[in-house]
């Protein structure tokens, strides 16, 4: 079952997009030095097809982009989510920021405009810094094309 802490409208995570990052719990990563460390627990409400078309809805018009942001301890049931997304809203895109270096086996690229692999490494730092751990991937055709210079200013 997938949960949810909050949520909130974004400008940064998603490159070129206006994003309703969704904060998924349940986390079963351990980052050292996690920035969230509320999210590793089994906390928040559930995230079922009808709550995020409630969600998308308050906000459709607005954003461009809907990321799920966490959910590496259930990966199907995100993506089952994703293509929801593009069923419902063939205009907005649909973004995942995994914690796993890999995506899953399981789990096919082609379901997501954008994907983020890699966990949070305080030392490395975040996406925004050149020596960052962590990757973002714009998917074209199904194929996983690196953007993460994208977050680095110049
Ligand atoms: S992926 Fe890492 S940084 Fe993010 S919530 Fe999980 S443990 Fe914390």
């Amino acid at each position: 079952m997938v949960k949810y802490y909050n949520f909130d409208i974004v400008f940064a995570e998603v490159p070129d997009e206006v994003t309703l990052a969704i904060n998924i719990s349940n986390c079963p990563n351990r980052c050292v030095g996690c920035h969230s460390p509320h999210l590793q627990q089994d906390v928040g409400q559930v995230l079922d097809e009808i709550e995020l078309q409630a969600l998308i809805n308050t906000y459709v018009g607005d954003i461009t982009c809907v990321c799920f942001m966490g959910g590496d301890a259930t990966p199907k049931e995100i993506e089952t989510l994703s293509l929801f997304v593009k069923k419902q809203f063939p205009t907005i895109k649909t973004a995942w920021y995994s914690g796993k270096s890999m995506l899953p086996d399981t789990v096919s690229a082609s379901s997501y405009d954008y994907i983020k692999l890699g966990g949070y490494n305080s030392a490395d730092g975040p996406l925004n810094k050149q020596t960052t751990n962590q990757k973002m991937y714009r998917i074209v055709d199904g194929k996983m094309e690196d953007i993460t210079a994208k977050f680095w200013k110049k």
